[in-house]
């Protein structure tokens, strides 16, 4: 049950693509628990972050599950070892969001969340969603989307959050720049933008 108008508390959140961003990507997407390695000082930065009460939730394209190079249980799996990599920082994600479709290999399963997939918005609406289920309500002015790829920042900026483009992974600045989908920030990892956001996010 929705909580009543008065009982929801605002919170900020960080919105944040996994493969690339908190974890090395690898060239082939990442299928096996063997590739999981956090960026430096990831653990640090969400740790930080999650001090001075930001919400972190993850939002990430796994078309490799259309594709049929991942499972789902595999995704899980790679997740939970994530999480328990991020946790003696005290830096574990609050949400896991990810997009099981992909435009050139269609599935019924995975199709019928097409709108979850980057850079459309549907994962961050959920999230928005299940939030505002708990009494919380998400203020996007004071939150972010933070990843290494344009469409991270286009997801990001359609829904109204404030994007920053890390430049670990694929750092597509000179795409975001075709495409007229700017961050208002680019730093050199998670770290960078995280300590961006806690000194100026009182200035937008
Ligand atoms: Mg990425």
């Amino acid at each position: 049950m929705r909580p009543n108008q008065s009982d929801m508390q605002t919170i900020s959140a960080l919105f944040l693509d996994r493969d690339g961003t908190i974890i090395h990507d690898s060239p082939d997407s990442i299928t096996s628990l063997d590739q999981v390695r956090l960026i430096e000082r990831a653990d640090d930065a969400l740790s930080l972050a999650k001090q001075d009460g930001f919400k972190l939730i993850m939002i990430s394209n796994q078309g490799g599950i259309a594709k049929g190079i991942v499972t789902k249980a595999r995704v899980d799996e790679i997740n939970t070892l994530m999480q328990s990599m991020l946790a003696p920082k005290g830096a574990t994600l609050d949400a896991l969001y990810y997009a099981p479709s992909h435009p050139s290999y269609p599935d019924a399963d995975c199709d019928a969340l097409k709108r979850w997939r980057k850079p459309d918005t549907g994962m961050v609406e959920q999230a928005i969603s299940d939030f505002a289920a708990q009494g919380l309500t998400i203020d996007l002015t004071r939150s972010f989307f933070i990843g290494d790829k344009q469409i991270d920042v286009e997801c990001g900026l359609r829904a109204g959050l404030r994007a920053i483009l890390v430049k670990t992974g694929y750092g597509e600045a000179e795409k975001c720049q075709e495409k007229n989908t700017l961050p208002e920030f680019i730093a050199s990892d998670l770290y960078e933008a995280v300590a961006y956001i806690l000194n100026r996010a009182s200035e937008p």
